[in-house]
């Protein structure tokens, strides 16, 4: 890239994502490429902020962005425009400036879906399990929708009132049986989890430096995963969760968060730059920063 060339800005919007991983996976695919463009982190203090960010955007140009917790819904109003996706779920994680013109996406539904593409018929017509109640556990949701044709999703909550305010709103809600994770304490424990043919981690559990990094959404110690089924976890840092240790011990098929932050990043670089992210480069390089931050 030319010293003098103008260079095309993208960034995260989002608080406190000084830890996120997207600049490295959009700038090694920028410089790949050989793409005059660069990746930053735009962290807004408050909501109240979010609408001058972005009509800011508008006056500098800044090409497009990434957004992330706690504003996916926050930049819904200052946008011009949804895609299907973003309006089914009213959230958004990305957008690009037309001309001052922002259109929102949201790349999280495909992006899920992407590794779960080559097991889809053993999805269709059979139930899911999604532990969490928050934008990527509906993003989960309307991804099963579309792609995999589940019969029912169960979501399992720790409180129902949110189960309800998350799927306010929702066109397809009879889609979602919301379900206590208490229930997997006592006897139908075992056939709530065990008729489900994919379980998917949409909180941060397991989440490395948290609390509760040493600890799964599966109660420990009742063999509620078994041989035969798909265990996901969005969670990416570590690679291997408290959850997916378990089920690859169970002879389960796992799914790491990594593959749905490189598939949705894919998705967004595209609708930015029309071109096909260089999704090997980017895996390679962001496996070697999470072996190197010992995360692995
Ligand atoms: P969110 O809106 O904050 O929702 C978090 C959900 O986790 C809520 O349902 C919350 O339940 C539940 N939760 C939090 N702590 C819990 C605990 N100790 N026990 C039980 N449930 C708990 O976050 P989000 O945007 O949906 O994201 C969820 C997770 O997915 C995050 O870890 C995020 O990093 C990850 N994610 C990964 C990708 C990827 O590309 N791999 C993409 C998006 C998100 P309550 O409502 O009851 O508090």
């Amino acid at each position: 890239m030319s010293k003098r060339q103008a260079i095309n800005v993208f960034g995260l919007i989002g608080r406190n994502v000084d830890y996120s991983w997207s600049p490295l996976i959009h700038n090694t695919a920028f410089q790949a490429l050989g793409l005059p463009c660069v990746y930053t982190i735009f962290n807004i203090a408050a909501p109240e902020l979010v609408g001058d960010a972005l009509n800011g955007s508008r006056a500098l140009g800044i090409s497009g962005f990434n957004v992330t917790i706690p504003y996916k819904k926050t930049v819904v109003p200052f946008l011009d425009e949804l895609s299907a996706e973003a309006e089914a779920i009213g959230a958004v994680n990305t957008i690009v400036n037309d001309h001052g013109r922002l259109k929102g996406h949201n790349t999280d539904i495909a992006g899920f879906a992407a590794p779960l593409v080559p097991l889809a018929e053993r999805i269709h017509g059979k139930p899911v399990c999604i532990f969490g109640n928050g934008g990527a556990a509906l993003a989960a949701v309307e991804a099963f929708r579309l792609h995999f044709r589940p019969s029912s999703v169960r979501l399992m909550v720790r409180n129902p009132k949110k189960a309800e305010a998350m799927l306010e709103g929702y066109a397809h809600r009879e889609l979602v049986e919301p379900r206590l994770t208490s229930e997997l304490d006592g006897p139908s424990g075992k056939t709530l989890l065990g008729e489900c043919c994919v379980i998917v981690n949409a909180t941060p559990i397991g989440t490395a430096g948290r609390d509760d990094a040493i600890r799964s959404v599966v109660p420990p110690g009742r063999n509620l995963l078994h041989e035969g089924q798909i265990v996901y976890d969005m969670v990416y840092h570590p690679l291997e969760t408290p959850l997916l240790a378990e089920a690859r011990a169970a002879g389960a098929t796992t799914i790491s968060g990594i593959e749905m932050l490189i598939g949705q990043a894919a998705r967004s670089f595209f609708i930015w730059t029309g071109q096909q992210m260089p999704v090997e480069t980017v895996r390679n390089t962001v496996l070697a920063e999470i072996e190197k931050s010992g995360a692995a």
